[in-house]
């Protein structure tokens, strides 16, 4: 799919607000400085569109991002920061948790990973928690472009084979790097392919 433009919409931290109307939103998520930002800039090709930051976990917001006029990115707010304290935390995972439960024009949320580390609990608990409330879920492994392709596949396998402990079927996933581009056309080749359906 071609990106003919990409505009901020609007922020906030209630589901309530979010835009009305029907069209398609594809959600994405992850721990804190993930390159949850970079990934949205570039996949979109507008490099200041997402707030990318040095200072992990600043954004608390949900941010709307109207893509082609047709379907939204939504930027949620990065998890398992825990400079944020308790009570930040908790702040944060109520306003993610209303958007994913409340959110019916939500048609997939991608879970954003560090293909640098080994499976890390709070991603598996935050995935599983997504299996036991029926949410669309697809994987995708950022930073690709920080390792040797050897230990990319490696990482990756090991990942998946974590997620077959937990589930029958492995969902989608995709391999990225904001830093040269990579996976960008697998990724929006699959949400034109579900808007398409
Ligand atoms: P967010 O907190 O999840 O939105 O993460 P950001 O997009 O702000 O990225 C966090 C840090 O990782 C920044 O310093 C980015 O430059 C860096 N980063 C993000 N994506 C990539 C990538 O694909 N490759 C490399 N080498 N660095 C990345």
């Amino acid at each position: 799919m071609e990106i003919t433009s990409a505009e901020f919409v609007i922020s906030n931290t209630d589901v309530r607000k979010c835009p009305a109307g029907n069209l398609p939103e594809y959600a994405f998520i992850g721990r804190s400085n993930v390159g949850k930002s970079s990934l949205i800039n570039m996949l979109t090709g507008r490099k200041g569109l997402a707030m990318t930051s040095a200072t992990p976990g600043k954004t608390m917001l949900i941010n709307h991002f109207l893509v082609n006029k047709n379907w939204y990115i939504v930027d949620l707010p990065g998890y398992g920061y825990a400079k944020r304290g308790f009570k930040g935390q908790e702040q944060i995972r109520n306003i993610i948790e209303s958007y994913i439960l409340q959110r019916p024009q939500m048609t997939c949320l991608f879970v954003l990973i560090d293909s640098r580390l080994e499976p890390q609990p709070i991603d598996l608990q935050f995935i599983e928690w997504l299996g036991e409330n029926g949410i669309p879920f697809s994987i995708v492994f950022t930073k690709a472009d920080k390792l040797k392709s050897g230990r990319l596949g490696a990482n990756v396998e090991a990942y998946l084979r974590k997620l077959k402990e937990q589930w029958e079927e492995l969902p989608p996933y995709f391999v990225t790097s904001s830093e040269n581009r990579l996976g960008r056309k697998e990724l929006l080749d699959y949400i034109e392919s579900i808007n398409k359906e």
